[in-house]
């Protein structure tokens, strides 16, 4: 599928497919967690409107949020926390989609206060540097103050943890912030049955690390798996 809208009405369809890539994921927290995608006319951020599960989203429950919070387009209500969508968007012109979920991996391993180390493919993305965290409050971004600060924190990262949270993720286009949102709960996952075990004594080297992460995350690969995930939502 286009990975990058030109129209409204493929802004629509994309945040529809990015809601529902996170639910096949795992990533749903009830009626909490969102997607996003730039407006390509510059009027806000395409995205769920809240009150219903990201596995529940179909056309009629995508809002068009502009940078003050007014709905621009759509019948439903926006979110609580835009701002993270929009003040991301406004520092990082970049930036094409953001996401942002509850993770419950994210959560349990940003307690323990350690580095993620490369443990796996999907670890190779948040190492070298190590993933940024935003440490000051683990409350709802609820004001355009808050958003421009944890999208300070992200600084030109692919990914912030949020601990007491969740998860923040961005992306040129919403199949790579989605797929980045999935592996960073997976990379969390998989240090924490690590940690779980006995201490880490083994993983990737910068150069081994680096050198792979351009393979097996290259923008085929990220659309592939993004794909994967809309199929695996099936039919709304
Ligand atoms: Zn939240």
């Amino acid at each position: 599928m286009i990975t990058t809208p030109s129209t409204g009405s493929e802004a629509i369809a994309l945040a529809v497919a990015g809601s529902r890539a996170l639910a096949a994921a795992g990533q749903s927290d009830m009626v909490w967690g969102h997607a996003s995608v730039r407006d390509p006319d510059g009027r806000g951020a395409w995205m769920k409107a809240s009150g219903w599960g990201l596995e529940e989203i179909d056309e009629s429950r995508i809002v068009l949020v502009s940078p003050d919070g007014d709905v621009l387009h759509g019948a439903g209500r926006r979110h609580i926390e835009y701002p993270i969508h929009t003040e991301v968007m406004a520092r990082r012109a970049d930036v094409g989609a953001v996401v942002h979920t509850h993770s419950d991996a994210a959560n349990a391993f940003s307690a323990l206060d350690v580095p993620l180390r490369p443990l796996s493919h999907a670890g190779s993305l948040f190492s070298y540097p190590d993933v940024p965290r935003f440490t000051l409050t683990g409350g709802l971004i609820s004001s355009s103050e808050l958003g421009q600060a944890l999208a300070a924190a992200l600084g030109a990262a692919p990914a912030c943890l949020m601990p007491q949270h969740g998860l923040i993720t961005v992306g040129k286009n919403l199949a790579a912030a989605v797929m980045t949102a999935v592996l960073l709960d997976r990379a969390c996952r998989t240090q924490l049955t690590a940690m779980a075990a006995g201490p880490l004594t083994r993983w990737g080297s910068e150069d081994d690390t680096v050198a792979k992460r351009a393979v097996v995350w290259s923008d085929s690969q990220v659309a592939a798996g993004f794909d994967y995930l809309v199929r695996s939502a099936g039919p709304r």
